[in-house]
Order: C-alpha cells, then structure tokens, then sequence
C-alpha cells in the first residue's frame, strides 16, 4: 500500500480532512524524523512548493493534537517533530552537535518509571531524556 494512502485513513481516522498541506507535512515528518519545523518547512516547499512558515505551524499543531506526531522539545533546543508515536519511546541527545536517536523504553508503556513519592498524583508520563556526546562528537579532539 502506498504511504499516500496510509497517511490519507491516518487523518480520517483521526477525524482530520485530508489536504495537501497535511499529508505533505505528515510524509516530510514521517522522512525526518526528529526535525525542527524550519527543515519541515523545507521538505514540504520541495513537495507542494511555496507553503507559508504559518501554514505548516498551524498543519503541525493540528496533526500534534490528533496524536499523529510526536512533539519533543529537549531543554535548549528547538521542538522536533517525529511521525513515531505510542510507543513511549525515549531520546539521546548530543551536548555537542544537538543530534537525536531513538532510545526504545525498556518498558514500553508511561509512565516508565515509579516515582519513589508521588505526592497524591495520578502520574501519566515520565520525560526520559538520554543526554552524551554522539560518537562523532566523542572522537573530536
Ligand atoms: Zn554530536
Ligand atoms: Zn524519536
Ligand atoms: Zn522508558
């Protein structure tokens, strides 16, 4: 099956008409994974050609809220989209060069950790963020 056509129930299903717009920003996520909107941006001008900057902010937050993107904003970085979702996946994040990998969660589900006191919260989510330098960075003198 092609991705098109993927991409196209995704949206229906998530209750999202199907456009241009959306389906290119979906594929350019889906092809980048761990993106900045700047370079998402660049992918679907390549795809649909002139797109506005608000446009593509606006097909983002809507796809995000559908929860057909993940959206990750490690501490000092720009967000970053990823079309990988609903496996509570976690991230390693180079200091150096800000580069990003996929860390599966040994677990699988959130939260992956118990807090040791949970102060009376139902708690859903545990952020896990991996940060080291890349092995390119580590090699650098
Ligand atoms: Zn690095
Ligand atoms: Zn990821
Ligand atoms: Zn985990």
């Amino acid at each position: 099956m092609p991705a098109a056509e993927t991409d196209q129930s995704l949206l229906q299903k998530a209750g999202l008409r199907v456009t241009r717009p959306r389906l290119a920003v979906l594929a350019a996520v889906r092809q980048h994974p761990h993106a900045d909107t700047e370079s998402i941006i660049e992918a679907v001008r390549a795809d649909l050609g002139e797109v506005s900057h608000q446009a593509v902010y606006d097909v983002l937050r809507a796809l995000h809220t559908a929860g057909l993107i993940r959206r990750i904003q490690p501490s000092g970085t720009y967000a970053r989209y990823e079309a990988r979702v609903g496996d509570n996946h976690h991230h390693v994040v180079c200091r150096s060069c800000g580069v990003i990998a996929d860390v599966d969660c040994a677990i699988g589900e959130a939260p992956c950790l118990t807090a040791s006191n949970d102060h009376g919260f139902r708690i859903d989510e545990a952020e896990v963020i991996y940060w080291g330098l890349c092995p390119d960075c580590s090699k650098a003198p």
